[in-house]
């Protein structure tokens, strides 16, 4: 098998309608680049005909290979999946509804020959609603507040991995798995190309709203330990409020002929404590269910079936492969070269 320079891969949920276009647009991008490529599509649990429109594309194609999840697992899960397999010497990430440009790989390319090992997109524009580009505004900002390191702000998935940081993100277990997060994370040189994020060329965003609080609270407990010290200073601030109150109910007492009149306060006492606590305890129960996940040790995802891809055609996570082992060894290693070719 020749050795692909670019392996792209993209998660298709429900896309049938912007397969098409998105196989247009790279074949058109990627040929001219004149070096061997290889299209990974990961489809996830789709409903629709995705699955038949890649495999039928593979059949004319063999650049093109289908990855198909037994189940929907979600973006990041099938996003894991599509790197597991791919072979390239970069690795392009990219969403299959056309919101990631395939005319912006290029500009990609060129980061990843002057030496770069992540080439990621920022997104310098959105065609989303405000109350979405607020949301997305406030989260990336929220997050890099409270991450103990560099999560560049307003990046997403898209971008260029050179094998390496490829083989290292693979070698990662964990499950609950913010990818921006971990290819931050990684290291090496990285640097943010500014782009336009597009509007989807067809049909309704797939990520839910509870979909994309998941994907936010991962990336906020991967990362940080703040929201715990936030739980313990509400305890501390309420606990020395209480105090405070204590001591003045009882001066009041002994010390005056004052007393407090009171359901409604003690009421109100009660209820704000009693949201306190619930509070406090939910932020646990977010680290303690993550736990929960991560000890259970299943696998991140489930291949049902592969199309162009060599080995086995159903399986279970093939994270720790022996290309990651072999490739995270040689990252250990090898140091960083100016220039790629
Ligand atoms: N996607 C997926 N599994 C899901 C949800 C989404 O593979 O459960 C894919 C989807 O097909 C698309 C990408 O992830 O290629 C981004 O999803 P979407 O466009 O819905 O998210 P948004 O761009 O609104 O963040
Ligand atoms: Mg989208």
């Amino acid at each position: 098998m020749v050795q692909v320079t670019y392996s792209i891969v993209s998660p298709v949920y429900n896309e049938s309608e912007n397969l098409p276009e998105l196989y247009r647009q790279l074949t058109e991008v990627m040929e001219r680049l004149g070096e061997p490529y290889e299209i990974i599509l990961v489809d996830d649990g789709s409903r629709d005909a995705s699955a038949r429109i890649i495999r039928a594309y593979n059949q004319n194609d063999d650049r093109v290979k289908l990855v198909k999840l037994s189940r929907n697992f979600g973006h990041q899960l099938a996003l894991t999946a599509g790197l597991s397999v791919a072979t390239g010497r970069a690795v392009i990430s990219m969403d299959s509804d056309l919101q990631d440009s395939p005319y912006a790989i290029p500009l990609f390319i060129e980061q990843w020959k002057r030496g770069y090992d992540v080439v990621y997109a920022i997104r310098r524009t959105r065609k989303e609603s405000l109350i979405k580009q607020f949301a997305y505004k406030l989260f990336y900002r929220m997050l890099k507040m409270l991450s103990d390191f560099d999560i560049p702000i307003d990046s997403g998935d898209f971008s260029l991995m050179d094998a390496k940081v490829a083989a290292l993100l693979n070698s990662l277990p964990e499950k609950s798995r913010y990818i921006r997060g971990l290819r931050a994370w990684v290291g090496f040189n990285q640097i943010g190309v500014p782009l336009d994020r597009d509007a989807r060329y067809s049909g309704e965003a797939k990520y839910t709203f509870g979909k994309l609080m998941n994907l936010a609270l991962s990336g906020l407990i991967s990362f940080s330990v703040v929201p715990l010290r936030v739980a313990t200073g509400i305890g501390t601030f309420v606990s020395v409020c209480s105090l405070v109150s204590i001591l003045l109910v009882l001066y009041l007492k002994i010390f005056t002929h004052l007393s407090l009149p009171g359901f409604a306060a003690t009421a109100s006492i009660l209820l704000f404590l009693g949201g306190v606590q619930l509070l406090t305890v939910g932020i646990l129960g977010e680290y303690i269910g993550r736990i929960f996940e991560e000890v259970k040790q299943r696998p991140l995802f489930i291949i049902s079936e592969t199309q162009g891809l060599e080995g086995a055609s159903f399986g279970v996570a093939p994270v720790n492969s022996r290309r990651t082992s072999q490739l995270s060894s040689e990252a250990a290693t090898s140091t960083i070269p100016a220039e790629r070719r």
